[in-house]
């Protein structure tokens, strides 16, 4: 399917790797030239040159901490006025409620609540004049089934959702489309460090840890980007022009939930 996006510019978040780098690779594959981020400038220009060589767009590359406001300057000043907006950080360690303080609240907030409001609040002027827009955040199944390990998660993206909720609303009108897309358990670094963690409380192998997580999901395995990046890639197309402040489970079917 031609999703009608060649030509287009995209910023794409925290994307040397994981969940970012899958949407980055379906967002180039369609033709669309990025910016992308991460704090670690060897993996990702590694990343930004394999993805310009494979699919032949223009792909820039931004080393910085999204969650600063320093850092969104930087990526804002490579690329101001981009057609396409998908936000991501690292998220948030698990723990019990009783282990956090403000701070970890606070630092939460910025990652995975405040970063992609600030983002928003920066690109949506631009995209509102020109008439069309694709704003796509990077939040987690937690938001419609908690995860209890994941307080500061479950919190922090629940404000951005409330967010979205009304903004994606109010900009609807001017072509301009904001979604949030919700990871199930998925192949990645952060899903070996979820592993990890049960691995250290129960005394388990990873393999073990991974069989047990896969028993619970309908699907019966983890999700990859590959497949998580096609999703993001058709809520930027022309297609899906009409779906507005939605949050779309890529899970498997982890969330046994009727609607
Ligand atoms: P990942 O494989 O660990 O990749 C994280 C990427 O983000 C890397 O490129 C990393 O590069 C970059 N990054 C992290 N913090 C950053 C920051 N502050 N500023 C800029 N770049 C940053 O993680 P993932 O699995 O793709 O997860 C992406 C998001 O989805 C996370 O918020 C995670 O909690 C959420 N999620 C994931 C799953 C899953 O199963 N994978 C499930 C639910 C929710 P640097 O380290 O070099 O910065």
């Amino acid at each position: 399917m031609d999703l009608g996006l060649r030509g287009k510019t995209a910023i794409v978040c925290a994307s040397s790797k994981g969940l970012g780098r899958g949407c980055a690779e379906a967002l180039a594959e369609a033709g669309v030239d990025l910016v992308l981020n991460a704090r670690t400038e060897g993996p990702l220009a590694e990343t930004a040159g394999q993805i310009a060589e494979t699919y032949g767009v223009n792909v820039q590359h931004v080393a910085c901490d999204i969650t600063t406001e320093e850092g969104r300057a930087e990526v804002l000043a490579k690329l101001p006025n981009p057609d396409i907006l998908v936000t991501n950080a690292g998220g948030p360690p698990p723990g019990m409620w009783s282990d956090w303080e403000i701070a970890d609240f606070e630092a939460a907030l910025h990652a995975n609540m405040l970063t992609p409001i600030m983002l928003m609040k920066a690109v949506l002027p631009g995209m509102i004049d020109r008439g069309w827009g694709r704003v796509v955040n990077i939040t987690s199944q937690s938001v419609k089934a908690p995860i209890p390990v994941l307080g500061l998660s479950n919190s922090a993206r629940a404000g951005l959702t409330g967010y979205v909720a009304g903004t994606a609303r109010q900009v609807a009108q001017h072509g301009v489309n904001i979604n949030n897309l919700l990871p199930g358990i998925h192949a990645t670094d952060r899903a070996i460090a979820l592993d990890s963690g049960v691995v250290k409380a129960e005394g388990i192998t990873m393999e073990e840890a991974k069989t047990r997580r896969e028993a619970t999901i309908p699907a019966r395995r983890y999700g990859t980007s590959e497949e998580f990046g096609a999703t993001c890639a058709f809520l930027c197309s022309q297609q899906a022009a009409f779906i507005v402040g939605q949050n779309i489970l890529h899970d498997g079917g982890g969330v046994n939930a009727t609607i």
